[in-house]
C-alpha cells in the first residue's frame, strides 16, 4: 500500500527547505525527503554565502527577478529570525583602463535589473576604502552581503516544522511514476516506502534531471543536459587585508577568482572554474599558481605560501562549454504537462540568495495548476 503524502519536497538543499517552509506556511502538508544523513550537505554548504545584489544577470531573467526578490526576503527573514548575515558590501574593481568599460556595463546592467545603489569609486576613494588593493577605478554594492547559509537552512526547516512538515533523512527517491490519481514516489534508504503524493517539488540540485528521467511519465525532452563545473576555495592565513568582497571585472563567463570574507572573518579567494565529468569534491592544489595570478591582478601585495586549500563546490549546470550562462529552470505544470509538479534545474549562484523568491514563485506555479486531490 502506498502511502499518502500532500506535498512531497525532493532535496533538503536551501532551495527544498525554503519551498517547504512556503508550503508549510500556505497550509500544505509537507514530507521534506532527502537522501543524505543531514539537511544541506551538497551545493548550500559549498558555495560563498554571498547574499548577491543581483548586478551581472540578463534583464528580465529568472536569475535577475529572483535574485533582486530574494535578496529584500532574505534581509527581512534574516532580521526576524535573528540569522546571522551582514550587509559587507561589495567592491567591483577594475584593474586596467579597459576594464572601465566593463564597470560601466555592469552599472547599467544592474539599472535594468532594478539595483540602483551602486556607487562610483575613484582610485583615490579605492585607495582609503581598501589600501591594499590595486585598481584605477571601482564601484560599490552596498547591499551585497554575506549570511551563514546553515543558520538560513535551520529557520526554514523550523518554520516548516511547526507548521507540521516532516523531515525524512536517509530517504533517495530512486523512481517514479506519474498516475491518474497522482504522482508515485519510491523512495529507497533503511525503509523504503512508496508514496502517493498530490505534489511534488523536484529540489534535487545536480541531480535534479536523474530524478526527474526516473520518474516515468515526465517528458523526456522537457529535461535538460547535466553539466558540472567545480570551484575551489583557498583560504588566506593571518589578519584579513581587507574590509570589503572584491569582485575583479569578469575576463571570461564566471565572476573570476574573488575575495569572500565569511561570517567568522576568514579571507577566502574563489571560486574557479572547470569542467568535471563526475561528482567529485576533491581539491587540485595544482590550481595554486593559476590562483597567485589572478589575486595578485588585484591584490598585489598577497606573500608566496599565503594561500592554504580551503573547499570545492560544484555548479549544477544545464548547458556546457561554450554559451552564455543559462538562466534558472523552473517548469511547472505548463512546460512539462504534469499536473502538481514543479521541477527545478540548473539552480546555480545567485541560487542561495534567491531561496525565498524561487519559493514563493514556486507557490505560484502550483496555485496556477490544479493539484491532484484538490476537490
Ligand atoms: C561554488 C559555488 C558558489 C556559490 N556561491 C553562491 C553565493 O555566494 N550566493 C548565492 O546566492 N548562491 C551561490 N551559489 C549557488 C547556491 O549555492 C545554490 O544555488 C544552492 O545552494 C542550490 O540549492 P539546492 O537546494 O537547489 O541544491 P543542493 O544544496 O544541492 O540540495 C539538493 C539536495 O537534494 C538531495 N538529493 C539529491 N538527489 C536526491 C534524491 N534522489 N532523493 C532525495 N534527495 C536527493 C541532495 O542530497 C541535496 O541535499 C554557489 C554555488 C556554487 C557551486
Amino acid at each position: 500500500m502506498a502511502e499518502k503524502i500532500d506535498c512531497a519536497v525532493i532535496g533538503a538543499g536551501v532551495v527544498g527547505l525554503a519551498v517547504a517552509r512556503e508550503l508549510a506556511l500556505a497550509g500544505r502538508e509537507v514530507v521534506i525527503l532527502e537522501a543524505c544523513e543531514a539537511i544541506g550537505t551538497q551545493t548550500s554548504s559549498r558555495n560563498s554565502e554571498v547574499i548577491h545584489a543581483g548586478i551581472y544577470y540578463p534583464s528580465g531573467s529568472l536569475k535577475a527577478r529572483m535574485c533582486v526578490a530574494g535578496r529584500r526576503a532574505l534581509y527581512r527573514y534574516c532580521a526576524e529570525r535573528g540569522i546571522d548575515h551582514r550587509r559587507i558590501g561589495k567592491l567591483i574593481v577594475a584593474t586596467t583602463e579597459d576594464e572601465v568599460a566593463g564597470l560601466r556595463k555592469y552599472k547599467a546592467q544592474a539599472e535594468a535589473n532594478g539595483v540602483t545603489d551602486l556607487v562610483w569609486r575613484s582610485a583615490r576613494e579605492m585607495r582609503e576604502l581598501e589600501p591594499e588593493v590595486a585598481c584605477v577605478a571601482g564601484m560599490l554594492s552596498p547591499s551585497t552581503g554575506i549570511i551563514d547559509s546553515h543558520g538560513l537552512m535551520l529557520a526554514c526547516l523550523g518554520d516548516a516544522e511547526n507548521r507540521g512538515a516532516a523531515l525524512a533523512l536517509n530517504s533517495p527517491v530512486t523512481s517514479g511514476e506519474i498516475t491518474g490519481n497522482g504522482i508515485v514516489l519510491h523512495v529507497g534508504g533503511a525503509e523504503p516506502m512508496t508514496a502517493l503524493c498530490n505534489t511534488v517539488i523536484n529540489a534535487a540540485g545536480f541531480n535534479a534531471q536523474a530524478v526527474a528521467r526516473s520518474i516515468r511519465g515526465i517528458p523526456g525532452e522537457t529535461i535538460p543536459p547535466t553539466f558540472y563545473a567545480i570551484g575551489h576555495y583557498y583560504t588566506l592565513s593571518g589578519r584579513p587585508p581587507f574590509r570589503h568582497l572584491i569582485y575583479p571585472v569578469a575576463r571570461q563567463d564566471w565572476l573570476g577568482v574573488h575575495v569572500t570574507i565569511d561570517l567568522g572573518g576568514q579571507v577566502k579567494f574563489g571560486p574557479d572554474f572547470g569542467w568535471i565529468d563526475r561528482i567529485d569534491y576533491g581539491f587540485d592544489e595544482s590550481r595554486a599558481a593559476a590562483f597567485y595570478t589572478a589575486i595578485r591582478r588585484y591584490y598585489p601585495g598577497i606573500k608566496d605560501g599565503a594561500l592554504q586549500p580551503g573547499y570545492t563546490g560544484i555548479r549544477p549546470k544545464i548547458a556546457g562549454p561554450g554559451g552564455p550562462a543559462p538562466d534558472f529552470m523552473i517548469q511547472g505544470p505548463r512546460e512539462h504537462g504534469v499536473s502538481g509538479l514543479v521541477t527545478l534545474y540548473g539552480i546555480e549562484s545567485p541560487g542561495l540568495t534567491s531561496s525565498l523568491a524561487i519559493a514563493s514563485h514556486v507557490a505560484e506555479l502550483l496555485r496556477a495548476s490544479r493539484p491532484f486531490g484538490a476537490g
